[in-house]
């Protein structure tokens, strides 16, 4: 979602002021960083960034902080580092252009409501366009700040989001990726009340319509909202991406609870393991934190047993890291630093176990790969259907385009292959 408010960024200063990219941090009139505060580690980072900018800038130029950091921190931003000519929160994206013309701006109102904000159009990738399809989030998990930075949850209308997506294939983005911190919950609140009643899985289907879309991705879903409708347009739509995300967070039904996630561990081995008897094909990937507060071996457990039941493709791992305003940062029983670390490590090592038996099953194995991008090695670089990373050596005519790839050597994280014509 940062990359998406920072393409927003971008294209409102290139075509409402005069501003074009650079990649020299010495030569810009204007600096800005766009924060995420989902982790202690890069609010910390922040400030020492600042300080290293303010250092090589060149003379009157402007530093902003915008995003979720921007919005939590708000004016003690201008206490800590005085060189901050503004701060915008996240969710005040479409302020920018105040926001440079205007000493010391400060705008961090999270209930500001940008849900039909029609922005400027500009993107970073030509051949994969992501759109939003929600601001805000209304689950309040114990453990997350981002309700506290990105306020309630509000649908962008449909028509919005259609239109977007039809330009930006039409400037040939085969691929669509809709963002929203809970997109199946699509549909729960629209700022015009008159909009019409649609869910996540209408949506979808709304926007495969459009012809010169191929795929449709999506990132976030909530495994409290994947119902059989849901499961069932995810396995037949023939554009929607056989890759799904399922943020499990904790295999733990006691540890689920306490995260108020919604949902416990044989409700989440449900859908997952509904999704792969329905679509054999498809990868699902996951998030999980540990070390939440109360975590014991035992719900740590149910973790890893929840891993080798699901063999998730794909896993972000985090450890717990406490956040301000959330309720679980007060809670008493925080688990000891380096039992969290070892408990990731078990975790990873784990992971990696899974991925060998994964990728060993590859081998020879035919995907259609979507070629998006032209490595420093000079790879061609893409997605298959089900999200797996796979690199040829090739034309660069292939870029933009859909071939076949046979897989010649699996790998953990990338897979190796070659283009059969
Ligand atoms: N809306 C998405 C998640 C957005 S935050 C969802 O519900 O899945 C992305 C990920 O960061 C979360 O899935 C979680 O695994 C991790 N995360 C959030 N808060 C965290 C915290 N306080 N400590 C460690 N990881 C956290
Ligand atoms: Fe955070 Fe939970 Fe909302 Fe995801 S669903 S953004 S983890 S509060």
């Amino acid at each position: 979602m940062n990359v998406r408010d920072s393409e927003h960024i971008i294209a409102e200063l290139g075509n409402k002021e005069d501003y074009v990219l650079t990649n020299e941090a010495c030569e810009a009139d204007l600096i800005l960083i766009n924060t995420c505060s989902v982790r202690e580690k890069p609010v910390s980072k922040l400030f020492s960034e600042i300080g290293v900018f303010n250092k090589h800038k060149k003379d009157g130029a402007k530093i902003g902080v915008c995003g979720c950091s921007a919005s939590h921190l708000g004016k003690d931003i201008f206490k800590r580092a005085p060189e901050v000519n503004f701060v915008l929160g996240a969710r005040n994206v479409s302020k920018i252009t105040q926001a440079i013309n205007t000493d010391k701006f400060i705008s961090v109102d999270i209930d500001y409501d940008e849900s039909s904000y029609a922005f400027s159009e500009f993107r970073n990738n030509a051949y994969k366009a992501f759109v939003n399809i929600s601001i805000g989030c209304d689950k309040k998990c114990t453990y997350c700040i981002v309700p506290h930075t990105r306020g309630d949850e509000i649908s962008i209308p449909a028509q919005l989001i259609v239109n977007e997506a039809r330009k930006a294939a039409k400037n040939g983005a085969k691929e669509i990726f809709l963002l929203g911190q809970n997109v199946n919950n699509y549909g729960r609140r629209f700022s015009d009340k008159s909009h019409k009643k649609m869910d996540f899985s209408d949506l979808l289907d709304e926007v495969s319509q459009i012809d010169e879309v191929e795929r449709i991705r999506f990132t976030s879903p909530h495994p409290l909202h994947m119902d059989d409708k849901f499961l069932k347009v995810f396995a037949q739509n023939p554009k929607v991406c056989k890759s799904m995300h399922m943020p499990l967070q904790s295999g733990s039904s006691r540890v689920l609870e306490h995260m108020k996630r919604g949902y416990t561990k044989e409700w989440f081995l449900n859908r997952a393991l509904k999704l792969r008897s329905m679509v054999p094909d498809a990868s699902i990937s996951t998030d999980i934190i540990v070390g939440f507060p109360g975590e014991s071996d035992e719900d740590f457990e149910d973790t890893l047993d929840v891993m080798r039941q699901v063999r998730f493709e794909q896993i972000f791992s985090f450890k717990y890291s406490p956040r301000p305003l959330t309720k679980a940062a007060e809670f008493k029983e925080q688990v000891p630093p380096d039992v969290a670390s070892n408990r990731l490590k078990k975790l990873q090592v784990l992971q990696e176990e899974i991925l060998d038996e994964i990728s060993k099953e590859k081998l020879n194995l035919e995907y259609k790969v979507y070629f998006e991008e032209k490595r420093n090695n000079k790879m061609l670089a893409g997605k298959s259907d089900n999200n797996a990373l796979v690199q040829v050596e090739g034309k660069d005519e292939w870029l933009g385009t859909i071939q076949k790839v046979r897989i010649t050597n699996p790998k953990r994280l990338s897979m190796y292959g070659e283009v059969v014509i």
